[in-house]
């Protein structure tokens, strides 16, 4: 256990994220700041736009990780709404309540050891579904994509915040570089580990492209879906509703 949470079982893709994860928890913000340039921060912003929450909302942030989403939602939705805040890892999970506890966070957050790809809710349950960085580590995408699709309420809508695909070839050959071997080795520097820092680039580069996932969301059921790309195309946000 992690904090008093029971790990959940699991397949063995699920597993090597678990330990991808388990390895960095605890310098995980850390990591996202340097990795990113401190860029991931302006992208959280625009999906917390895109979201449109208002106060007294439900929202549920899947593999919510130390929190960042879960954190500016909780803000907004006041102490009438709720965000649940979840993550398939309980490592993760210990660390995000850590973190929430420390912004004083209390009293409007709730945290759940969560698999996105069987999300513990009944149907049409929340105003908004958040995952943010999240999907590409999921290994049945679509299932976890029919699972928010099915906890939203109806006119509720689902965000996706995740790496995609650079837009031209000369940003995807330096990105690439990037990827497979500064990041590996900042992963080295700082968590000792570039093995999880490849896993991480591999799972990008694998990760459906922007119209690909766009018709994933239509299969679930997802109207009006669409993407926004923010540099480059390194990282897209889509939006579905459930109407
Ligand atoms: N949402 C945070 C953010 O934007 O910074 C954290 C993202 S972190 C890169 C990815 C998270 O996905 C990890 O905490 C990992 O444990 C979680 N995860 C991996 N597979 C998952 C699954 N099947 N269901 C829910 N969470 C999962």
């Amino acid at each position: 256990t992690h904090f008093g949470y029971q790990q959940v079982p699991v397949g063995e893709k699920a597993a090597r994220v678990r330990q991808v994860f388990d390895s960095v928890a605890s310098r995980y913000d850390l990591m996202n700041d340097l990795m990113s340039l401190g860029i991931h921060r302006l992208w959280k912003r625009h999906a917390i736009e895109l979201a449109g929450v208002r106060r007294g909302q439900q929202v549920l942030d899947l593999a919510s990780g130390t929190g960042d989403l879960a954190d500016r939602f909780a803000g907004i939705v006041g102490p009438d709404g709720l965000v649940v805040m979840s993550d398939i890892n309980a490592a993760m999970l210990g660390e995000g309540r850590e973190r929430m506890l420390d912004r004083g966070r209390v009293g409007n957050v709730q945290y759940s050891l969560i698999n996105a790809e069987k999300i513990p809710f009944g149907d049409d349950r929340f105003d908004c579904v958040t995952i943010s960085f999240g999907l590409r580590n999921v290994t049945d995408k679509q299932a976890a994509l029919d699972e928010m699709f099915r906890v939203l309420r109806p006119g509720g809508k689902a965000l996706i915040v995740e790496f995609s695909h650079p837009l031209t070839k000369p940003l995807s050959k330096a990105y690439d570089l990037y990827s497979f071997s500064v990041l590996p080795t900042l992963g080295k520097l700082i968590v000792n580990d570039s093995s999880s820092y490849r896993y991480l680039a591999e799972s990008i580069r694998m990760h459906p492209d922007q119209e690909t996932l766009r018709s994933m969301m239509e299969t679930s059921g997802f109207e009006r879906c669409e993407y926004f790309n923010h540099t480059g195309g390194i990282v897209a946000i889509h939006r579905g509703y459930k109407l």
